[in-house]
């Protein structure tokens, strides 16, 4: 099940690269084994998986601490200020900063640990009320603000795209991330690359792909359905 899961979106992100001119090597897939438990990311891990994404704090500490050591663990959820000393040496990247107080703390605890932590601002590209993120026409000036923590490395942008019946409805939300990191990029401030775009999950991740994502965030595709009754 699992295997096959992962086959199936590795032939659609080489398709969805292959219709738009890239290669597959500028694409990461991202396993959001958030809810499942230790011996399913392990099975995963058997079949070469690497990179996991995790949104809850305690959990990814929890299975840090239980699986192998080379793989690469990736903070995809709201993070809290007071939760971030429990993740700061264990994180790849933190997908989710949304404001300069949690910046500032990030910064502050990667100092700490003698570590400078790499970070992608969290954008509410679609404007939902519901979610997380900075404001596009915002995102100029938290971008100068943020500038100023030497700990961290602002590496690019990550959106959460709203949930729809057709895919194709995000495209727009997916071109708009890639145009505001190019907007940002030639501002060519200090500690800030735009080098990652963290957008598309299983329901859009092949669009995603095609409008440019160089992370994809797939759960549901790779592990089946959640069960959030036990948590
Ligand atoms: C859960 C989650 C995902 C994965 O969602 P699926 O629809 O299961 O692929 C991706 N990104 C974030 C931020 C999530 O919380």
């Amino acid at each position: 099940m699992l295997k096959e899961n992962l086959q199936n979106i590795e032939n659609k992100i080489c398709e969805a690269c292959s219709v738009s001119g890239r290669s597959r090597e500028d694409v990461t897939l991202i396993a959001v084994s958030k809810t499942k438990p230790v011996e399913v990311l392990q099975e995963a891990y058997d079949l070469g998986v690497r990179v996991f994404g995790e949104n809850k704090v305690q959990e990814l500490a929890d299975k840090y601490e239980a699986l192998p050591k080379d793989i690469r663990w990736h903070m995809i959820g709201h993070l809290q200020r007071n939760k971030v000393k429990y993740i700061i040496d264990k994180v790849e990247l933190i997908h989710s900063v949304d404001s300069i107080r949690l910046a500032e703390t990030i910064d502050r605890e990667a100092r700490k640990h003698n570590l400078t932590a790499n970070i992608l601002i969290e954008v509410n590209v679609a404007g939902e009320e519901s979610k997380f993120g900075v404001a596009p026409d915002e995102l100029d000036a938290f971008t100068d603000e943020i500038a100023q923590f030497s700990n961290i490395r602002v590496l690019g942008l990550m959106t959460i795209a709203p949930f729809v019946g057709n895919a194709e409805e995000n495209r727009l939300i997916f071109e708009r991330l890639r145009k505001l990191s190019v907007d940002i990029a030639g501002k060519n401030t200090h500690n800030i690359t735009m080098g990652v775009l963290s957008m598309g999950m299983t329901n859009d991740y092949e669009v995603a792909v095609e409008e440019g994502a160089t992370m994809v965030r797939v759960g549901t595709g790779i592990f089946g359905e959640r069960d959030y009754s036990h948590v």
